[in-house]
């Protein structure tokens, strides 16, 4: 149709554009009051050890509805909070969850779980996550180990530019991942530089790939790479019980995805929990590598 009226196309294009400015900018306006009355939420998905079944840790996924324009994806959400210069803000605000949740696991005895967060290098840029992340386990008591980071290198040079910071929280004992492992520019060197404990192979080599013979030899290659540099794997994006039985039989040692877990609200995610196995010496032996 667009190739019969050029002009009504641009029309198109243009109002789409403008909706999409107008829904930008109706969420840096909305956003610094989310944060106050509450209405940002922050999601978990459960990552489980080989079996399938057992959690081996969470992943914290920050949520916003907005009142007009409904969900609002993380990264428009990380993006106008930087136009707003609410960055600290926002990062300080799912640091809370995230500890909340951690204490709420350990009162339930469940030392054994982590939780991720993630944090993108413009944030690592911008602010001191180093000394606000360390800061606030220090005052709550929680050990460095409880937390993982995961950070997605967006451009080439952007691990290289927060180096600093990425040491003081691997030194203090924060667990890194490399997040998306396999797309864009997250490389090999940048394992290295971030001190990387864990890749999580990104979902566009892990879901269909019982099918995709590509993928499956990819995602192969990493786990060797995870045995040969002792580096946890995690394949992302587990959406059926065929991408499932094909990781558990290439030994991949945890997965995540829709099939096993959706992300779930704070409070579903300890009922799951409740329900679920005691990730004990079996997790801790998976992540020993044997
Ligand atoms: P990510 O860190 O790679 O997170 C995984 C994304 O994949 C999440 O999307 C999750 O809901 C989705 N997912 C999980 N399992 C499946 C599956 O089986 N199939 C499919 N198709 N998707 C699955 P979400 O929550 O929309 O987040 C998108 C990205 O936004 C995240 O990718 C992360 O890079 C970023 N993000 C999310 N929360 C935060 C945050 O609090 N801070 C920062 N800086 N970035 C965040
Ligand atoms: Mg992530
Ligand atoms: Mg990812
Ligand atoms: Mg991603």
């Amino acid at each position: 149709a667009a190739k019969h009226s050029g002009r009504n196309h641009f029309r198109l294009f243009d109002e789409g554009l403008r909706a999409r400015l107008e829904v930008r900018r109706d969420c840096e306006r909305d956003l610094s009051q989310a944060l106050a009355e509450g209405t940002l939420e922050v999601w978990f998905q459960p990552i489980f050890g080989r079996d399938g079944r057992t959690v081996t840790n969470l992943e914290a996924l920050v949520r916003w509805h907005h009142p007009v324009h409904g969900w609002v994806p993380p990264a428009d959400l990380i993006a106008a909070a930087a136009i707003a210069g609410l960055t600290e803000s926002l990062l300080r605000f799912i640091l809370e969850q995230v500890c909340g949740k951690l204490c709420a696991l350990r009162d339930r005895g469940r030392h054994d779980l982590s939780v991720a967060m993630n944090v993108s290098p413009r944030e690592m840029a911008q602010i001191a996550v180093d000394e606000i992340v360390l800061g606030r386990l220090r005052l709550l008591g929680l050990p460095a180990t409880a937390l993982e980071i995961e950070i997605t290198e967006e451009t080439a040079l952007d691990i290289e530019a927060v180096q600093g910071k990425l040491m003081a929280l691997s030194r203090a004992g924060i667990r890194m991942a490399l997040d998306d492992f396999g797309t864009g520019y997250s490389s090999l060197a940048s394992v290295r530089q971030l001190r990387a404990n864990r890749v999580k192979i990104d979902r566009s080599l892990v879901t269909g790939l019982t099918e995709a013979e590509d993928k499956r030899g990819l995602v192969q290659a990493v786990l060797g790479l995870g045995r040969a540099l002792g580096l946890e794997v995690v394949a992302e994006g587990v959406e059926t019980a065929d991408d499932l039985a094909t990781l558990q039989a290439m030994g991949c040692p945890f997965m995540q995805g829709y099939h096993l877990a959706r992300p779930q609200s704070a409070s579903d995610v300890l009922r799951l929990l409740d329900a679920h196995p005691f990730a004990g010496v079996e997790a801790r032996v998976q992540r020993l590598g044997a």
